[in-house]
């Protein structure tokens, strides 16, 4: 028998051994160990959790407005007291350096701080005699219970896109995490217990497609949130409206950085460096393609280089911080890898090959190098589709003209940026662009906890953004209320007619 650690649920308040059986393995990426299972739910256990949610959320959407802002208030000063032991267990799970992991609880926090305000966010409308004697207004209410999907990659700051406005206006929540790195939301459920959350409002349901699929089905769940690859979200986001349900599924990305020939060359290489390289590449708004608007490729390309040559790689537990760890599996860095042999097959000039690198005491981790490409074909699947790796392609241009066409021509709409000193074209840039996010001179534009965070075209599929005003839309219907209290001396008589205004 293996004495290896089964990562459990939380269900109604507590950690819930599984009896299903099945389990997925957890590995820590820098070192290549299995360190752990995680259960995954079987129908039985996906009813229960969703039970508990339901009747959980029944009791605590009935509470007022200021208990429920304390909740949110004491698990906010817990968290961020506490958050260089969940920064340990995202990096021990899914491999980014320490200061990234508490870099990513840091955006996470963002919306915890939001979802604080949330009375503000919550208020409805009130219109004094809208017909003579008739007051018209808006109610905002909980949805009930609500559903959270999230991937490998912020296996913190995903899940806190939602959860912490979801909670606020009076939900439930049900996490699914990634099956690679499960523990995070199980230390999060224990700090939310300790914030006097009532038990059930926040479970844990750790699992694969089945416990995906009973959540998109099952009539208790309202709405459904998801962070994936594009394949996913699509599916997700048919099955959940199939289902009735209201849905916001964020797919995949392949991010361009266009730098115009009037750049800061050196600001530009150094974000290049950071937001193509940061992470190991596994970010859904990393820089996967540089678009250099000719002369200035080779200067460019040149500065890219030189600063990949300091890059350390390694594991991002080491007290003497690498600059990037490893990927996230061994078969996601081979996919990873074998995107480098395409380019290089389809005529790319490979500037950096970080395919042999070798990490010392560490032989066995997921790792690759920092990658750069030159001139990669546009109809090679390494220019086409997301590596979702550290492997930067440099694309030559001739004009603006020319790179905006590229951007708008992909199937991706998440993210992207302009590096120029000329404040006309980032204007255009911005009107023409058919992306949701954007940075001027700013390479990764995730936008703060109080804008919404969401791409375009195959990077969303649904109607509402992540978080900002559109999290509260989002997790919140409403009712509109049309109301008479009869003046005692005045009496309305019989009227058939369609109800008008006077
Ligand atoms: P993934 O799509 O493989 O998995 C995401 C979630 O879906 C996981 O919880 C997984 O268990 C579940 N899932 C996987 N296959 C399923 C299936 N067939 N049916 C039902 N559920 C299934 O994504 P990943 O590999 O964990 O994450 C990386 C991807 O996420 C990248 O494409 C990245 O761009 C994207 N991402 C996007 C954003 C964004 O904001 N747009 C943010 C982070 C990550």
């Amino acid at each position: 028998m293996s004495n290896i650690q089964v990562i459990p649920h939380w269900i109604n308040g507590k950690r819930f051994e599984s009896a299903s059986n099945n389990t997925a393995p957890v590995y820590n990426p820098a070192t290549g160990k299995h360190i752990a299972d995680v259960a995954l739910a079987n129908q039985e256990e996906i009813d229960l959790a969703v039970a508990s949610a339901e009747r959980a959320q029944r009791e605590w959407s009935g509470y007022s407005v200021a208990k429920r802002q304390a909740v949110l208030f004491k698990f906010r000063e817990l968290l961020a007291d506490r958050r260089l032991e969940l920064a340990e267990i995202i990096t021990r799970e899914q491999g980014k350096v320490l200061s990234d992991a508490n870099g990513e609880i840091g955006r996470g926090l963002e919306v915890v701080e939001l979802a604080c305000g949330f009375p503000h966010l919550m208020k409805g409308s009130f219109t004094e005699n809208a017909s003579t004697g008739v007051d018209v207004y808006s109610i905002k209410q909980a949805l009930g219970v609500t559903a959270i999907i999230s991937p490998f990659n912020f296996p913190v700051m995903v899940p806190m896109w939602f959860f912490p406005i979801s909670i606020a206006v009076g939900n439930s929540v049900i996490v699914k995490p990634s099956e690679k790195d499960p523990s995070a939301q199980l230390w999060i459920a224990e700090l939310w217990k300790e914030a006097g959350l009532p038990d059930g409002v926040f479970t844990v349901l750790q699992g694969d497609k089945l416990a995906v699929d009973g959540l998109l089905t099952a009539p208790e769940v309202q709405a459904v949130s998801f962070v994936g690859s594009t394949p996913i979200a699509q599916y997700i986001y048919e099955t959940a409206a199939k289902h009735g349900k209201r849905v916001q599924a964020l797919g995949g990305a392949k991010n361009h950085m266009l730098v115009l020939p009037d750049a800061d060359l050196d600001l530009a290489a150094d974000q290049a460096i950071n937001a193509g390289y940061g992470a190991a590449g596994e970010r859904c708004m990393a820089v996967s393609v540089v678009l250099a608007v000719e002369p200035v490729a080779d200067e460019l390309i040149a500065k890219i280089t030189e600063r990949i040559a300091k890059l350390k790689v390694g594991n991002g537990a080491d007290s003497n911080e690498p600059d990037l760890g490893p990927l996230i599996s061994a078969q996601h860095r081979d996919k990873v890898r074998s995107y480098v042999d395409i380019a290089e097959t389809d005529g790319g000039k490979i500037v950096v090959d970080g395919r042999a690198i070798e990490v010392p005491g560490h032989p066995d981790g997921f790792f690759l190098g920092p990658t750069l490409i030159d001139s990669v074909p546009l109809d090679s699947k390494a220019y086409t589709e997301e590596i979702f790796g550290p492997v930067l392609n440099v694309v030559r241009v001739k004009s603006f003209d020319e790179g905006v066409a590229l951007i708008n021509s992909g199937q991706f709409g998440n993210g992207t940026a302009i590096f120029t000193n000329d404040g006309g074209a980032a204007r255009r840039f911005q009107h023409e662009i058919q992306v949701g996010m954007i940075g001027i001179n700013v390479p990764i534009p995730v936008p703060v906890g109080y804008y919404s965070f969401g791409g375009w075209k195959a990077s969303l599929f649904g109607d509402a953004k992540a978080y900002g005003v559109q999290g509260f839309e989002f997790f919140t219907r409403e009712k509109a209320v049309t109301s008479r209290w009869l003046d005692p001396a005045k009496h309305g008589g019989i009227n058939l007619g369609f109800p008008q205004n006077d």
